[in-house]
């Protein structure tokens, strides 16, 4: 694994117990020796706020709101937001699964939107949050995000990161930890807090 970011991110994360390590079957199915899982940083807020103040601080481009696409963006944007001074919103999906703004949210035509979100891999959500965004007459400035794993040397959106982890990751059968009979867990079963 090769991490990117400040002691101080790192060691929050692994304060947390958002950054395990151990043997683990992914729900892609494949299995790694690294997980992380942001939402146990954002149940300590204190260590979350730290880790956000040095997201923002990276932040130079110009926004009017923060916008995190449910459930993973949520508690993202709402930090980012607070420390900048900025409204936050998130979409969520209706019953067709699409990505959708409720609860009476609004983007404003011409409103510059960031993304939050706790982890991009596949940019997956950012690119359905990005089509809503445009639909409302907005536009996405750039993606901020706790943790970057997607490996891309282009982003699709400007990337802000407090930290980037280049998790390896096998099939079952090409599995080194499994090849050394090493028992695998699901990651979310081990208990961090007592
Ligand atoms: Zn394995």
């Amino acid at each position: 694994m090769t991490v990117e970011a400040g002691d101080r991110v790192i060691s929050a994360l692994v304060e947390s117990g958002a950054l395990l390590e151990g043997h683990f079957l992914l729900s892609s199915g494949r299995h790694s020796d690294r997980y992380c899982q942001c939402a146990r940083l954002l149940a300590r807020p204190w260590l979350a706020a730290d880790v956000v103040a040095g997201l923002v601080a990276q932040i130079d481009v110009e926004f009017d709101l923060v916008l995190g696409p449910a459930m993973g963006g949520i508690l993202v944007a709402y930090e980012l937001a607070r420390q900048a001074g900025k409204p936050n919103i998130f979409c969520e999906r209706d019953e067709r699964g699409q990505m959708t703004l409720r609860r009476g949210f609004a983007i404003e035509p011409g409103d510059r939107v960031l993304i939050a979100e706790d982890v991009t891999t596949t940019f997956k959500s950012c690119i359905e949050t990005a089509r809503l965004v445009s639909q409302w007459g907005g536009r996405v400035v750039g993606v901020a995000a706790l943790v970057d794993r997607s490996q891309l040397d282009r982003p699709p959106y400007r990337l802000f990161a407090a930290a980037r982890l280049n998790i390896a990751s096998w099939e079952a059968d090409g599995c080194p930890l499994c090849a050394r009979g090493l028992p695998f867990e699901k990651p979310g079963s081990r208990k961090i807090f007592a």
